[in-house]
């Protein structure tokens, strides 16, 4: 492994910046270490050779400028990057390539990073696993036999198996954060409508939220306030200044937590969790506490229907969002012989475009929506929703940010969640309410639980994105940052 696929972002901006180091290099370096790993990891499923050294050299030539100028970044095949394969892990979108950029591409690039490739996913960001993926699973780098969570295991696998220092990941009810927890990386949610949804292709319109995956809090931060801020082509997104979240993450750093207080959820820090989840848990706690910091037991009473809600909701937005590939304007065309209509095309398309878990969620949706069963279903998931929220803003009166193990349990060998569809949504049990709410939470490497990585959840108030990076440096300056073994 080469010395710069070594360095954090911070340090190669700085580096290519001092011109210590050329952004062809460092590209170079990071397409040499995919060659060599991603057979094994699967994080990629698409690689852009050319683009990410046409647009590196356009950084050595000093024709692109900007704080992360130089720096790789992989993105989640979610999001759209024009001219460049976006097919959300899904057949139904096989060889579309998109003819506009998300604003958080664009962004990206306004930044000077460069674009390595698109990481894999389950379909539609449906999952927590990469298993659900049309293209194959990704591999845990921690141990090749296990899953790197999901949907966004292949951005979280591409940094912790050093083939990318950056990621873009989106969270919907947890597909940054638990993909973050289970490979020992950081990854953060931000409040929703805090970073732009355009070009994203959506789930659930009402929970996505891109975000930034890294391996230390610093350089989530970086990726954060690079990609935020106010978007008009989004409808819902916030016209506000960013909080400062990398001097946030930098105060953190230092170590001093003093006059902070930590809401610890009653209903999260108990049973439900393997022990080696807890116990990293609580060892973090008792770290932070000798930080300066406060803990305080809060109760969250509603908590408990966060994921019976969030599995009508966003099935029920998917099946609206997921009605527009019907074989006419993207991607697959089925049947289209001639001989059959229109309504018969399309639903040859979708029966050989989606997999099992989209049409399970398409279905749950469109049976949650339809008239005689919406207020039942939907209605009353709506109703839980404003209930969660009224929790998390009762305890921030108490509070400053509340905290929690990522997830339950460690990364889980293939196959051991996908028979049983409650399993695997079990994996999100903690990352669920700050979705149905909006805020922002990050999940912080904590420790090691039988050899694997186990994540620390920070939440905060919405627009107080600060606050949890702020926190998460504090307990990383501690715990430190975790590597896998070499690959
Ligand atoms: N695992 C959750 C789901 O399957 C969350 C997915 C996400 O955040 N995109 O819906």
């Amino acid at each position: 492994m080469s010395d710069l696929t070594k360095m954090s972002a911070a340090q190669l901006a700085k580096a290519i910046a001092g011109k210590e180091a050329s952004a062809v290099e460092v590209a170079q370096a990071h397409l040499d270490r995919i060659d060599a790993v991603d057979e094994r990891v699967h994080a990629f499923l698409h690689v852009d050779r050319e683009g990410a050294l046409a647009a590196a050299a356009k950084v050595d030539r000093g024709e692109v400028t900007g704080p992360l100028a130089g720096v790789p970044v992989a993105v989640k095949d979610v999001i759209a990057t024009k001219g460049v394969p976006t097919t959300a892990a899904s057949k139904i979108l096989e060889g579309w390539r998109p003819p506009y950029d998300a604003t958080l591409v664009e962004r990206l690039r306004a930044a000077g990073t460069v674009m390595l490739g698109k990481t894999n996913m389950d379909e539609f960001a449906m999952g927590s696993s990469t298993e659900y993926s049309a293209y194959g699973a990704t591999n845990n780098p921690w141990d090749l036999g296990r899953i790197p969570g999901g949907s966004g295991g292949g951005s979280a696998a591409a940094i912790a198996a050093y083939e990318a220092p950056l990621a873009i990941g989106t969270d919907t009810g947890g597909s940054i954060r638990q993909p973050g927890a289970v490979t020992g990386t950081v990854g953060a949610k931000p409040t929703y409508g805090g970073t732009s949804r355009y070009g994203l292709i959506a789930f659930s319109s009402s929970l996505d939220t891109p975000g930034p995956c890294a391996r230390n809090v610093e350089d989530a931060a970086l990726l954060h306030a690079a990609i935020a801020g106010h978007d008009p082509r989004d409808s819902t997104s916030i016209p506000q200044p960013v909080p400062d979240v990398v001097g946030a993450a930098r105060l953190g750093a230092t170590g001093d937590l003093t006059g902070v207080k930590l809401g610890v959820v009653k209903e999260f820090a108990g049973d439900g969790s393997e022990p080696g989840v807890l116990s990293a848990f609580h060892e973090s706690l008792e770290a932070l506490v000798k930080l300066g910091a406060e803990i305080v037991e809060v109760s969250c009473p509603h908590f408990q229907y966060a994921l019976p809600a969030y599995y009508l909701i966003a099935p029920s937005e998917a099946s609206s969002n997921l009605a527009r590939f019907d074989g006419v304007r993207y991607g697959l065309r089925v049947g289209d012989d001639g001989n059959r209509s229109l309504e018969e095309v399309m639903s040859l398309t979708r029966e050989a475009g989606f997999g099992p878990e989209v049409k399970r969620r398409i279905i749950l949706g469109a049976y949650a929506l339809s008239s005689g069963y919406y207020d039942a279903y939907y209605g009353q998931a709506q109703k839980i929703r404003t209930l969660i929220t009224r929790d998390f803003e009762s305890a921030f009166e108490r509070v400053d940010v509340l905290v929690s193990p990522t997830t339950p349990f460690v990364a889980f060998p293939f196959g051991s969640r996908t028979s049983d569809p409650y399993q695997m949504y079990l994996a999100d049990l903690f990352t669920i309410p700050t979705n149905l709410y909006g805020g922002p939470a990050i999940s912080v490497p904590c420790g090691l639980s039988e050899g694997l990585p186990v994540g620390f959840q920070v939440m905060a108030p919405t627009l107080a994105d600060d606050r949890m990076y702020r926190v998460a440096a504090a307990l990383e300056s501690t715990v430190g940052t975790l590597t896998p073994p070499a690959l």
